[in-house]
């Protein structure tokens, strides 16, 4: 299966994604992680996409769209793949359309997460990352045991630069712009399954899978 995971900043896309990759063993690609991951370790992508990240703004679509070209090249993207956090643009989405179309195969199914602003917020501000495994915590409603410390590796959590406030509400702002508009663009490709992804993850992640099997996942 081809998947594209959709939804505002903090629907739970990245949670969401690892499970539904588990389940239905597809590799999960998330261009958040991998531009994260190169800032990390200070490469000429890493360094020129952290001035968009910390500000809440999107990393130009050409910079995404070759990453994600060479990242789909993989040999275990061949046969499917869970994207997360791309395509966020409509120029990225008929790219996407494009570079799958070459290759002679087309994405199966688009999974929008909905969730409203005020939770949205809620849950953001709350958030805290591993720094060793990545892992995503909330002070609020998934605490560590101990607090700062990660439960699963031992190593430190920290708030993403672009999860304090002030950077939220402009990534808000940015999604309603620029990302929204693909709930209308897979809409009309008839690919589009919106569900309510509050409540508890685990909950989130049976509907997900619900909504991928009766669309034949
Ligand atoms: P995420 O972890 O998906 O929230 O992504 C973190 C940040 O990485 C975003 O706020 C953007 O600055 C950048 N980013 C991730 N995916 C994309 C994308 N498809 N297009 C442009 N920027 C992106």
């Amino acid at each position: 299966m081809r998947l594209v995971l959709v939804g505002p900043p903090g629907a739970g896309k990245g949670t969401q994604a690892e499970f539904i990759a588990a389940h239905l063993a597809l590799p999960k690609i998330s261009t958040g992680d991998i531009f994260r991951a190169n800032v990390a370790a200070g490469t000429p992508l890493g360094v020129e996409a952290k001035r968009y990240m910390d500000g809440g703004q999107l990393v130009p679509d050409e910079v995404t769209i070759n990453m994600v070209r060479d990242r789909l090249a993989d040999p275990d993207a061949a046969d499917g793949f869970l994207l997360d956090g791309f395509p966020r643009t409509v120029p990225q989405a008929s790219a996407l359309d494009k570079l799958l179309a070459d290759l002679g195969v087309g994405l199966d199914l688009v999974l929008e997460l909905v969730v409203d602003d005020d939770e949205v917020i809620r849950r953001l501000s709350g958030r805290r990352t591993c720094r060793g495994c990545g892992k995503v915590w909330h002070i609020d409603f998934d605490a560590p045991t101990h607090e700062g410390v990660c439960d699963r590796c031992g190593n430190e959590l920290y708030q993403r630069d672009d999860d304090k406030a002030e950077t939220v509400s402009e990534r808000l702002r940015v999604y309603a712009r620029d990302t929204a508009p693909l709930v209308d663009f897979y809409g009309a490709q008839g690919k589009l399954v919106g569900i309510d992804a509050t409540g508890p993850v685990e909950d989130v992640t049976v509907r997900a899978i619900d909504a991928l099997r009766s669309y034949g996942g």
